[in-house]
């Protein structure tokens, strides 16, 4: 790999609980489903995970961020499933010729626990990523009850993502 086409990115998301658990939009974090009864208030699904992987790509190819992409205003997103964003940010990858050389995600949680999800969650993310699993880490913590996330009002999530050049 030349060193000269490797490139480093950054993304970061929050989403808010919603008051209650909606049926039509269950909780769902990186890809994956959870039965917990909560859902993220969001105008796409609300997968945190997928958005902050997103604009980490974007981040690292110089592309601007996810809001750009998908602007919110546009009803064509609503309700929008992120593995579907999350495609279209890879055909931009491709089309500027990098490929992923590994990812390191953090959620920030108090709720739910995400141990339980953490193989699961993996194995979407490598599959949506077309990687293997050992090129996705996923890490969960809490802020020890403090602030906001300690309140269990939100959900946040950081990615760090190193893309190689084919050029
Ligand atoms: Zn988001």
């Amino acid at each position: 790999m030349n060193p000269n086409n490797m490139r480093i990115g950054h993304g970061y998301d929050v989403h808010r609980f919603d008051t209650e658990h909606r049926e039509e939009k269950p909780l769902t974090l990186a890809g994956v489903v959870l039965a917990d009864k909560m859902s993220l208030l969001a105008h796409s699904d609300g997968d945190v995970i997928l958005h902050a992987v997103c604009d980490a790509i974007l981040g690292a190819l110089g592309e601007g961020d996810i809001g750009q992409h998908f602007p919110d205003t546009d009803a064509k997103f609503a309700g929008a499933a992120s593995g579907d964003l999350l495609q279209q940010v890879l055909i931009i990858m491709d089309a500027r010729e990098h490929y992923i050389v590994n990812i390191d995600i953090t959620v920030i949680a108090e709720v739910p626990k995400l141990t339980p999800h953490r193989v699961n969650m993996i194995s979407s993310l490598a599959n949506l990523l077309e990687l293997p699993e050992q090129r996705v880490n996923l890490k969960a913590t809490t802020t020890e009850g403090l602030g906001a996330i300690g309140r269990k009002e939100g959900i946040a999530c950081a990615a760090v993502v190193l893309l190689g050049g084919h050029a």
